[in-house]
């Protein structure tokens, strides 16, 4: 006897739209979404597509209504709970456009809850295109089955994240001057906690001397090389999320 087909289909498309979304609900899309689907998917009457909206889970939804343009969609079921995410933040100082990138695309695929954007002295670029890189987290996040898409934070000075700092957390300001090596430092370390990278020319002195005097930074070195910006935020996130995150659980 043929194995009946699973539903939702795996090859279904995913999609996050701002729709908040429940058993009935129906969904219109346009623009790039709908042309997604439609011209680049051909996605037909009847198909099922796969839609998050960062808050309700995932659901299989059917395609009721196609045109070159724009597409209706009904939502069936509820395919994933909401995701519980890690208590874990990444601060990193702004780097240049194709790296930042990464480090976004990569935050939201290892797990990140935040990215928080950090202008620090040396950084060579002082503005970022926020609705790129949150089209970097929506993408990652389609890509990699999250249903919750990282909070992405204006970015902040330095000293003004240090000062609004909430009680509780662990800062682990990755030092490429030295400081605890990571996994012995997480280990005396859990709870909710973020990790501060600095940009390519790393931080000056002076900002050294504050973060480490601030009463919840833990400086940890991330081994004996100077690591990259994005190296440094992807490898140090991905230590967290083994040691401390969700990358224990099934
Ligand atoms: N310009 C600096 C130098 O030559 O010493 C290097 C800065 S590094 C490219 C960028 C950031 O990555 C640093 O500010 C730090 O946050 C992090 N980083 C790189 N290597 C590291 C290491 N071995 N341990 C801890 N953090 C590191």
């Amino acid at each position: 006897m043929p194995a009946t087909p699973a539903w939702p289909p795996q090859s279904a498309p995913r999609l996050f739209v701002e729709t908040v979304l429940g058993a009935g609900v129906s969904v219109a899309l346009d623009g790039n979404p709908a042309h997604y689907l439609v011209s680049v998917m051909r996605v037909k009457v009847g198909d099922t597509v796969l839609l998050f909206d960062g808050q309700s889970g995932e659901w299989a939804a059917i395609a009721r209504d196609v045109r070159k343009r724009d597409i209706l969609l009904e939502c069936m079921a509820q395919t994933k709970p909401p995701e519980s995410v890690p208590d874990f933040w990444l601060c990193a100082a702004p780097i240049k456009k194709g790296r930042i990138d990464l480090i976004a695309e990569k935050a939201c695929e290892l797990g990140v809850a935040r990215l928080q954007p950090v202008l620090t002295r040396r950084a060579v670029v002082d503005k970022l295109n926020l609705e790129r890189l949150h089209a970097h987290l929506v993408e990652a996040a389609e890509q990699c089955g999250r249903t919750a898409l990282p909070v992405l934070s204006e970015m902040v000075k330095l000293d003004a994240l240090l000062r609004d700092w909430p009680q509780g957390r662990h800062l682990f300001f990755a030092d490429e001057t030295g400081g605890t090596p990571i996994a012995h430092a997480l280990r005396e370390h859990s709870g909710p906690a973020a990790f501060l990278v600095g940009p390519e020319g790393g931080f000056d002195p002076q900002e050294r001397e504050s973060i480490r005097a601030h009463p919840a930074a833990v400086p940890v070195s991330l081994g004996p090389r100077i690591l990259r910006a994005e190296t440094a935020a992807i490898a140090a996130t991905s230590v967290w999320m083994a040691m401390n995150g969700d990358w224990n659980s099934q």
